[in-house]
């Protein structure tokens, strides 16, 4: 007979992975413990669910790896009370991290098919302080703004100065930042009244940040 599912110590895997990629913040591996991935996966992936890599969603987009998911929370800096914007919802399983760690997320994907999918997982799984929209997130969400932090799930040619002006004084953004060799690093910019410090941590492969303030439609991927 095979083996039943034993999901919550599959997800013991994610929590090594994390660590073994150097995260140490206890809520955020916590987090990773928490959060079911395979409710994510494509259920033709199902079996990768706990595998250390990106998967298909769909539409050319991925899930992220979970060690990076876990890793930018952790950039992030959240506290419970934090209000985050995401940029990128993908599948929803970043969103559902984030959630576990502040106190509401405002999520926002430009692909209608991906959003109306996350809703439905996030929901599911009665994940009520996350907010899906459906838009242009290089332009933010003002209307529910200023945000503690913002973390982007694509890679964008620099940080967009909608996303900056959303942050609080003190806020982070969390973003891949894609250099004209298309070498991309992830980069935490951290507001401070009316300046912005950068610390680049480390080398990151994204799918492109498309919109306004981010590539052109037309942005060849690298893979
Ligand atoms: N965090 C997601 C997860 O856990 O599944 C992975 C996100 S995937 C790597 C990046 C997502 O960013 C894609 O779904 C893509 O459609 C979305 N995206 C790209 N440009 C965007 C934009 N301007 N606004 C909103 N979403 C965007």
């Amino acid at each position: 007979m095979p083996e039943p599912p034993r999901p919550a110590a599959d997800r013991q895997q994610l929590v090594r992975q994390a660590r073994r990629h150097g995260v140490r913040d206890r809520a955020v591996l916590d987090a990773m413990a928490r959060v079911p991935r395979e409710e994510f996966v494509p259920r033709r992936c199902a079996r990768h669910a706990f595998d250390d890599r990106p998967l298909p969603i769909g539409r050319g987009q991925t899930i992220s790896q979970p060690a990076m998911v876990a890793l930018m929370a952790e950039a992030a800096r959240l506290d419970p009370d934090s209000g985050v914007l995401e940029v990128g919802t993908g599948s929803g399983y970043g969103a559902a991290v984030l959630a576990e760690l502040a106190a509401r997320v405002v999520t926002v994907e430009r692909l209608e098919p991906l959003a109306r999918r996350a809703r439905a997982a996030l929901a599911r799984l009665g994940y009520a302080n996350v907010e899906v929209v459906v838009g242009d997130g290089t332009l933010g969400r003002p209307a529910t703004g200023p945000y503690d932090a913002i973390v982007v799930t694509a890679a964008g040619p620099a940080p967009p100065p909608a996303l900056v002006a959303q942050l609080t004084d003190g806020g982070r953004l969390v973003m891949p930042v894609e250099a004209p060799d298309h070498r991309q690093d992830l980069v935490r910019f951290t507001r401070s009244g009316d300046g912005v410090g950068t610390e680049v941590l480390f080398g990151v492969r994204f799918v492109p940040l498309i919109g306004e303030q981010g590539f052109g439609p037309g942005h060849s991927r690298v893979f």
